[in-house]
C-alpha cells in the first residue's frame, strides 16, 4: 500500500533564492509540480490572509515573500493562476499592508478579495452543514492549491492546511457559524465540512516564522525553519502539528478528517520524506491556552458541561492599550463589543466567546481571562499534552 507523502525542508529566513529552492525541493520531494498538475490548468492559490490586514512580520498571514516564489514556481509551467482569500479591511485595498498587492503585481497574477465576486450555493453533505455558499473561484479552478501558515489557535487550538479553508465561504457566514457552533468539535467538524467541499490538491505550509501562544492573531511569531508540502492536507496537518508537539488526533479537525477518510493523521501511515520530523521538531513551542478539545476527551460525559463553562475565556479590554480602532465592534456578532468614551469594552450579558474581538484586535488590547478552575484544568492539560506527545 502506498503511503501518503509529506515533505519537510528546512528554511530558516525568507530570502528570495532559498525560498525559490525550499519550495521547489518540497514539490520536487513528491514527484515535481509537472506530475501534479496539468499544463494550462486554472490554480486557484489559497493563501491565509486573516483580517484585518496586518504586516508579514507579526506572522499572522502566509507570508507574501514565501508566496511570491510558489507563485514563480507556478509561472514556468504555464498556468493560469488566481491568488485571493476573503478579507475584510477598512481600507480600500486590504492587501497592501500585508504587501500581497505588490507581490501579484509584480508577477503579474491576478489577486481577488473573494467577497467582491461573490459566492455560489453548492450543497454539502457533511456532518453539519447541507449546502454553504463558496467563491466561484474555488469551483471553477481545476486545481487548488492550499498556502496555509502554522499557527496556534484559541478556539480550534491549531490552524493550518484544513482550516485555511474556511476563507472560501463569505466572512458574515464565517461570524454566523463562530455563533452557532460555539463548542470547539462541533466548529471543527463543519470546518471539516467546509474543507470536503473544496479539497486542496496540494498544500505547501509556511512553517518558517509560525506563530505560537494565542494565534491565531495575538500569539508571537517563532521561527520553526520548516516548509511543509503534500497533496493530503489531512496528513500535512498531522505533520505540522507533531512537530510542534501535539498529538495530531488530539485537534478536532485532523482528527475529524482522519474519521472521514479525508486522508489519514496517523503518523506511521505518512512517509514523510526530506527532513525527518525529529529533526524540525519545534522544541517548547507555546500551545494556546484553552485546551477544551483536549481535556474534553479526559473527563466523564457527564461533566463535559460543567468544564466547558469553566473552560470559558473571558475579553476584557485593556484600556492603555485599546487604539479604538473599532475593529472589534463592527467584528463582534452579537454587538457585545462596544464603545464607551475613548475604549472599546465588553458587555458580558451578550458575549457568546466567539473570539472574534481577540482574533482582530491588533494591538493586544482584548486579553482572555481565565476562570480559576479552568485555569487549574488547564495546567494540568497543558501537562498532560507535554508528557502524553512524547509517547504518542
Ligand atoms: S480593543 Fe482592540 S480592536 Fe477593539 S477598538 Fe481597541 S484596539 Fe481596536
Ligand atoms: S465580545 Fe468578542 S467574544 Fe464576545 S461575542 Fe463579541 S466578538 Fe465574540
Amino acid at each position: 500500500m502506498h503511503k501518503t507523502k509529506v515533505s519537510l525542508v528546512k528554511l530558516r529566513d525568507y530570502e528570495s533564492k532559498n525560498v525559490y529552492q525550499a519550495v521547489k525541493k518540497s514539490v520536487d520531494l513528491l514527484g515535481g509540480l509537472e506530475k501534479i498538475v496539468k499544463p494550462h490548468a486554472k490554480v486557484f492559490v489559497k493563501i491565509n490572509h486573516l483580517s484585518p490586514p496586518s504586516s508579514p512580520e507579526s506572522a499572522i498571514v502566509t507570508h507574501p515573500a514565501f508566496t511570491k516564489e510558489v507563485l514563480r514556481l507556478l509561472k514556468e509551467f504555464n498556468l493560469k493562476i488566481t491568488v485571493g482569500d476573503d478579507i475584510q479591511s477598512k481600507q480600500k485595498d486590504g492587501f497592501i499592508l500585508s504587501g500581497y498587492r505588490q507581490v501579484c503585481k509584480e508577477l503579474e497574477v491576478p489577486l481577488v478579495n473573494l467577497k467582491e465576486i461573490g459566492f455560489k450555493e453548492v450543497i454539502c453533505h457533511g456532518q453539519i452543514l447541507k449546502k454553504i455558499y463558496i467563491s466561484p473561484l474555488v469551483l471553477e479552478s481545476d486545481f487548488i492549491l492550499n498556502l496555509p501558515k502554522l499557527k496556534t489557535h484559541s478556539f480550534t487550538i491549531f490552524t493550518g492546511a484544513i482550516k485555511n479553508m474556511f476563507g472560501i465561504i463569505p466572512s458574515g457566514l464565517r461570524l454566523k457559524y463562530h455563533r452557532q457552533y460555539s463548542k470547539t468539535e462541533i466548529f471543527s467538524q463543519m470546518l471539516v465540512d467546509i474543507f470536503s467541499c473544496a479539497p486542496p490538491h496540494l498544500t505547501i505550509m509556511d512553517a518558517v516564522v509560525a506563530m505560537e501562544g494565542e494565534g491565531p492573531s495575538a500569539g508571537n511569531p517563532r521561527t520553526v525553519g520548516v516548509i511543509l508540502a503534500s497533496k493530503n492536507a489531512v496528513a500535512l496537518d498531522a505533520v505540522a502539528t507533531k512537530i510542534t508537539g501535539f498529538n495530531p488526533m488530539d485537534i478536532y479537525t485532523t482528527q475529524n478528517a482522519h474519521k472521514r477518510g479525508l486522508g489519514t493523521a496517523k503518523i506511521e501511515e505518512i512517509e514523510v520524506v526530506g527532513e525527518k520530523i525529529h529533526e524540525v521538531e519545534a522544541k517548547n513551542f507555546k500551545h494556546s491556552a484553552i485546551a477544551i478539545g483536549l481535556l474534553q476527551r479526559k473527563i466523564p460525559s457527564f461533566l463535559h458541561a460543567y468544564f466547558q463553562d469553566q473552560l470559558i475565556l473571558i475579553p476584557k479590554v485593556k484600556i492603555d492599550k485599546c487604539t479604538v480602532c473599532m475593529e472589534c465592534i463592527s467584528i463582534c456578532p452579537l454587538g457585545a463589543a462596544k464603545l464607551d468614551r475613548n475604549t472599546a469594552w465588553i458587555d458580558k450579558s451578550l458575549c457568546i466567546h466567539c473570539m472574534c474581538c481577540h482574533e482582530v484586535c491588533r494591538f493586544q488590547a482584548i486579553k482572555l481571562k481565565q476562570r480559576p478552575a479552568g485555569r487549574i484544568f488547564r495546567m494540568v492539560s497543558s501537562l498532560y499534552n507535554r508528557v502524553g506527545s512524547k509517547f504518542s
